[in-house]
């Protein structure tokens, strides 16, 4: 059987992202095949794309993370799934049988891939993954809905409720209003029962992160944001900081913090290396969670407040997966609100 997909047959810009036709994987013993029909484009594909993930792909590669779609074939040894059912693939291609995944740590896992990452991943008409790493969808969930919601949700539900331990009542600062993490973390921080105060680089982004549930937003490119944290909180600052930014925004993130705060951190793109003042650090009895890799059982939780409508995914745009260098280069001019989505299956 033949797909279409993106090949990458080298590093580079854009250009690199180039539709072709190739043979379609097989499922092989305990593996499902997936028929996508919704494919989300997420940052860590351009650092793919560009040969700065950290990890040596083997050309050609297809790439891509995060998928919906219904199972296509199943590999011999597959139980609990049938052709037809709706399903997606979970980003991290766990081992099942390490120390951390028996401990229930399984976003620990010793043994783990990353899909389109050390697999071909989901930038194609379908994609093949052990029937472990796949979960079913809520029934009523949208293919283009359960791709924009679970990478980004599952992030921020990891980030603010299991590392963050946010309670009803705290108050919040969320980085990055705009990224599907800043807007995912806005609606699962209002849902726990939290004060939210959201930054962002745009006034053009005030409306959407209120909308998102945000109930102070700040221009952190025009603010002192410390200071106006302090000045938003009768002078205590914030109990969770969520950063998914990295340098001057994190050293920003801890200046806001409460005594006895917590920083929970998931991504660096804006500064990879920050000078942290330890005294402030430790005098402030702040502590630092870095995150960034959700179990299944997370995005179970997130798919099935976004079927019951508790939580919105926002989808910026969708484009045909012919389209995936136009997708890539809206990414990286960061001029968006929400989540991009390829359709392998648009003509
Ligand atoms: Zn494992």
């Amino acid at each position: 059987m033949e797909m279409q997909a993106i090949l990458l047959r080298q590093y580079g810009g854009v250009e690199a992202l180039t539709l072709e036709k190739t043979a379609a994987p097989q499922p092989g013993p305990g593996e499902i095949l997936i028929r996508n029909h919704a494919v989300g484009v997420n940052h860590c594909d351009t650092d793919v794309r560009r040969g700065l993930f950290g990890v040596a792909q083997a050309f050609p590669h297809v790439m891509g993370v995060d998928s919906a779609g219904v199972v296509e074939a199943v590999g011999p040894g597959v139980t609990g799934f049938e052709v037809g059912d709706r399903v997606s693939p979970h980003f991290l291609l766990t081992c099942g049988t390490c120390r951390n995944c028996i401990r229930g740590r399984e976003n620990i896992c010793l043994n783990s891939g990353v899909l389109g990452v050390t697999s071909w991943g989901t930038y194609a008409q379908f994609t093949c993954v052990p029937a472990h790493n796949v979960i079913h969808l809520p029934e009523g969930l949208g293919f283009a809905e359960a791709v924009a919601a679970q990478t980004a949700f599952a992030t921020a539900w990891e980030a603010l409720i299991e590392e963050g331990k946010l309670l009803v009542g705290e108050t919040v600062l969320i980085n990055a209003a705009g990224s599907g993490v800043g807007s995912a973390g806005i609606q699962i921080a209002k849902l726990a029962g939290a004060r939210v105060i959201a930054t962002t680089g745009s006034d053009a982004k005030f409306a959407a992160a209120r909308e998102m549930g945000a109930d102070e937003v700040l221009n952190y490119s025009t603010t002192d944001i410390p200071k106006a944290v302090h000045d938003l909180t009768d002078g205590i600052g914030v109990e969770i900081a969520l950063d998914m930014v990295g340098g001057d925004r994190l050293i920003d993130s801890i200046g806001a913090l409460a005594l006895g705060g917590r920083l929970v951190t998931v991504g660096a793109h804006a500064g990879e290396q920050v000078e942290i003042d330890m005294i402030e650090f430790f005098r402030k009895h702040i502590s630092m969670h870095g995150c960034g890799r959700s179990t299944k059982a997370i995005v179970q939780t997130v798919l099935g407040l976004v079927a019951e409508g508790k939580l919105k995914p926002v989808i910026h745009r969708q484009f045909p997966l012919a389209e995936a260098a136009e997708a890539h280069r809206v990414m990286e001019s960061r001029n968006f609100f929400g989540r991009m989505i390829l359709d392998p299956w648009a003509a």
